[in-house]
Order: C-alpha cells, then structure tokens, then sequence
C-alpha cells in the first residue's frame, strides 16, 4: 500500500481538512486504503529482483462478486517480453483502466491470473509489486509537499539533479521554474492551483525518476497539446528503455511504435499486433485511426 504513494493513512490524517481531493483521486484512496480487496499469498516472498516479463492468463474480472456481478473482463490473455511496450486501446467503458489495475493489483482476478516472470502477483508481496511499478493516472494527486518532493516521491534518494533531469524530461521544468519558489514551491490542496495538464507532467517526471522496471501509464498526456505531448513520447522512448511499459491512450499516433497494440472491446481483446499489421487487417483499429488521422 505505501509503496506507490506512501503512507496514505497517515497523510491523509497529517493534512486533515486541509486538503481537497477529487473525486477520482478520492476513488484511489479509497482503494489505496482497502486492505481487503487483496491479500498476498502465504509464503509469498520477494526475489531479487524483477525483469518485467507480463502474462494475463485467462483472465476474467469483474468489480464485486462473481455469480452476483457481471464481468469487466473476459477471457484476457496477453504476453509481453520484459523490454516491450504494450498499448491498450479501444472505446471509453472497454475494460483499458481495470485490465491495468489488475497489474498493481488494486484487485485480483475472478479467474485465471497474471504473472511477472513467470510468478503469480499473489505470490509476490504487494508492497515488493508496488514497488516495482511506477503508475500515472490521468488525474494524477499531489501530496502537500513542494514540488521537488513530489516528483522525488517513491525515490528520496535522487539528487536535485536528477529531479531536475526527470522534470526535463517530462516537460516539466520551465513551468516549474515559473512557480514563486521554483520546486521548492509548496503544493496546498494538491495541486488546485495547478493545471491538470501541470498536475500530469509532475506525475510523469515521479515516474520517470522512479527506478522500476514496470511503467504503468493511463492516460497520462491527456490534457496536454500535442506538441507537449510528442516531446513527452520521444523522452518516454529513451527513458522507457529497458522496461516493460502498458499505456492507455486515445491518441492512437503517439503509440504507433509500440511493440504490441491491443484493441479491448466490451472487456474482450478484440485484436493485438503492430500498427502496421492492426492497419493491414482494416478493422477496430484502423478504423479508429483513420478516423482520427481525418478529424
Ligand atoms: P476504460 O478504461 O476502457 O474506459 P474501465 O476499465 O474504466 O474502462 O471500465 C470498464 C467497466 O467497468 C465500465 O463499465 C465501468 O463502469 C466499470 N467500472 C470501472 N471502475 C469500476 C469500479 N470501481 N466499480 C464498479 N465498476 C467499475
């Protein structure tokens, strides 16, 4: 639980009322703060260390029980190479934000399972599974820390430099240096008076400074121009080197070099290959593309 945003429990007591949340980042809290929903395995154990191989074995989910609800998710299976970026795509309500809240195990499967190098989640701590993957949601959270400390967050050890060379690298920088006191500036209300598309860059620049080897990315450009966005995906690429990467994202043209590309539907992976063959094939995908090439 702590391993993705600290001791959330203890924060939220620290702020109080001081602090205002969304309603989404609320939603998180609140699953940050469910210790039910998962449980670790007995004798689950830590290894030393993470390559980042990812398999969803048929997996089926669906929020609350099976038998009483339906399923979100059906029949998933996926594999992706430690190394490989992985994009999900497909319309609003597809399944693309449980699949990968699955992978930071907010929730474990009904059926079936997912692994990272060959062992089950479960049998992993949650906290070592945390630890191991850096997470951007679309509407990321800030803590009421300064700025330097929240893209520090999850790496307290990294130098201002290499804070520094996170912002850059997130596009974060210049606006940063524009706040009153730099990234010593102090974020109050997490972030109210910075845009979401600031609240964004900050959220990416934490997860470029974090040393794992698993990024999650959910939308993370969203409310960025596309010129922002594009410097954002050529630094991604450099940085991402090595790690195996999952990222949601409508715009289809700043994931058309991914390894793999999967097209969810009504929670079922509809097609997966490379832009080029997804193209070829004149389906979901392409349809979607060109559409967007059109707009
Ligand atoms: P996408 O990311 O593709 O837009 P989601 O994974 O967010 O899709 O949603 C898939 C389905 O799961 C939707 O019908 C959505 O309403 C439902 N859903 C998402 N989150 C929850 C939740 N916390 N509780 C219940 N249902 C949810």
């Amino acid at each position: 639980i702590t391993a993705l945003y600290g001791p959330v429990n203890s924060l939220s007591i620290a702020i109080g009322t001081s602090v205002v949340i969304t309603s989404r980042s609320k939603r998180l809290f609140d699953i940050l703060d469910s210790k039910e929903t998962v449980a670790d395995n007995p004798g689950a154990v830590a290894p030393a260390s993470l390559g980042g191989a990812i398999r969803f074995d048929h997996v089926d989910f669906g929020y609350g029980q099976p038998g009483q609800h339906q399923p979100t998710l059906h029949n998933i299976t996926l594999t992706v190479p430690t190394g490989q970026t992985i994009a999900i795509v497909g319309p609003t309500g597809a399944g693309k934000s449980s699949l990968i809240s699955l992978l930071s195990r907010f929730y474990d499967p009904w059926r079936g399972k997912i692994t990272i190098d060959g062992r089950d989640l479960r049998d992993l701590p949650l906290h070592y599974l945390r630890e191991n993957i850096a997470l951007v949601l679309q509407d990321p959270f800030l803590f009421p820390m300064t700025v330097a400390e929240n893209i520090a967050f999850g790496n307290p050890q990294a130098t201002p430099e290499e804070v520094r060379a996170a912002a850059q690298a997130a596009q974060a920088h210049d606006f940063i240096m524009r706040l009153p006191q730099g990234y010593d500036t102090l974020i109050v209300e997490t972030g109210a008076s910075l845009s979401g598309g600031e609240k964004q860059r900050i959220a990416l620049a934490r997860a470029f400074l974090k040393q794992a080897p698993i990024l999650i990315l959910d939308e993370p450009t969203s409310a960025l121009d596309a010129l922002t966005e594009a410097k954002i995906f050529a630094a991604l690429s450099r940085l991402a080197a090595g790690k195996t990467v999952f990222i949601i994202t409508h715009r289809l043209s700043t994931i058309k070099h991914a390894d793999l590309i999967v097209t969810l539907q009504d929670g079922a992976v509809v097609e997966s290959g490379t832009h080029q063959s997804l193209l070829s094939t004149g389906k979901t995908y392409a349809q979607m593309y060109n559409h967007q090439q059109i707009a």
